[in-house]
């Protein structure tokens, strides 16, 4: 069993780092809200009052924070490159980073950690707050062989499908590849079906005819965007739980900055893009991102 270091336990973290102790792992972790952190000592792990201190005698260092901003500043300080945790490691550490952030921060990272001697993978996840409680993550690494095989065993703990992507970044990048199509998916889902039923179709049926059909996909088969089509969906909870519409769109944007910087043509993501952001807008960012259905029913274009 190793000796981690835990750094941001939110809605993701917190229970990613319970299952770290439950399979028997010692985490010491950091979180700058002090109710989390009581909430990690019920479950058994160790509080800490910085990450300076969580990192003392670990093996393995894990951050699941918000976004590159703070990704960067944990790591490496300010722009001046004074602080940042890299320098207080010892070498040989493993650096895993689970945040959703750009792929250049990632790669930044790794630069800095390799010249100290120490292995870095970005592993972004994938199968949100339900799948972190559950332990059944997907996490997708970009990293080194041998630094993803180090990581195995320390990702098992928190999800059941571990893939290797390539090298430091590719977790990230496909990650975002995986939601922009999620969400060109999620809303031509919808516009089909606010088209069927506005042409007199039962929205039950004609999802079951399309789910046995060349349109098939995932948002018809396990999240259907109509209330009432699917008990187990968020459409059937007053699009309450799930993927928020804000993180979709926190996605969306790292998906076209990253296709900007390849010079990619998107056309589908960027519409996509569009059609989340003005739902966002509109004041729906705290609803599940298959709530775009409603969207299409208060803006007739
Ligand atoms: P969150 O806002 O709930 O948690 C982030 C935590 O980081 C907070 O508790 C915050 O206090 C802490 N934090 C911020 N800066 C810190 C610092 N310098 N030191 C210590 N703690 C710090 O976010 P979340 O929902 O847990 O998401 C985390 C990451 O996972 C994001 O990048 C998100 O895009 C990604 N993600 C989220 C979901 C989801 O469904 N929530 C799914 C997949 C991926």
């Amino acid at each position: 069993m190793a000796q981690i270091a835990f750094i941001g336990l939110g809605n993701m973290g917190g229970p990613m780092a319970a299952n770290l102790v439950k399979a028997g792992h010692k985490v010491h972790a950091f979180d700058l809200v002090q109710g989390a952190l009581d909430e990690f000592v019920k479950v058994g792990g160790v509080a800490s009052s910085c990450a300076s201190e969580a990192i003392i005698g670990a093996q393995v260092v894990i951050s699941m924070l918000p976004a590159g901003q703070h990704v960067a500043g944990l790591y490496l300080g300010d722009e001046q490159g004074i602080g940042g945790l890299l320098k207080q490691l010892a070498k040989g550490t493993l650096v895993v980073d689970s945040s959703t952030i750009d792929a250049q921060t990632s790669r930044r990272v790794e630069v800095n950690a390799n010249k100290l001697g120490i292995n870095f993978v970005d592993a972004p996840v994938s199968g949100g707050t339900a799948g972190a409680k559950a332990g059944t993550l997907s996490f997708i690494v970009g990293g080194e062989k041998i630094a993803f095989e180090q990581a195995q065993p320390i990702l098992q703990a928190m999800g059941k499908n571990i893939f290797h992507a390539g090298a430091v970044g590719a977790g990230q990048v496909a990650k975002m590849c995986n939601n922009m199509l999620l969400s060109v998916l999620m809303a031509g889902t919808a516009e089909a079906l606010q088209m069927g039923i506005e042409n007199g179709l039962d929205p039950k049926v004609l999802s079951d005819i399309m789910v046995k059909s060349s349109g098939r996909n995932w948002a018809l088969e396990i999240y259907n965007p109509v209330p009432g089509v699917m008990k187990s969906a968020p459409a059937s909870n007053n699009y309450q739980g799930g993927f928020m519409v804000d993180l979709m769109n926190k996605d969306l944007g790292l998906a076209l900055a990253a296709a900007a910087a390849s010079d990619s043509s998107v056309p589908m993501g960027k519409q996509a893009a569009k059609l989340f952001n003005d739902h966002g807008d509109a004041g729906y960012g705290g609803l599940d991102f298959s709530s775009i259905y409603q969207h299409y029913l208060s803006n007739k274009a």
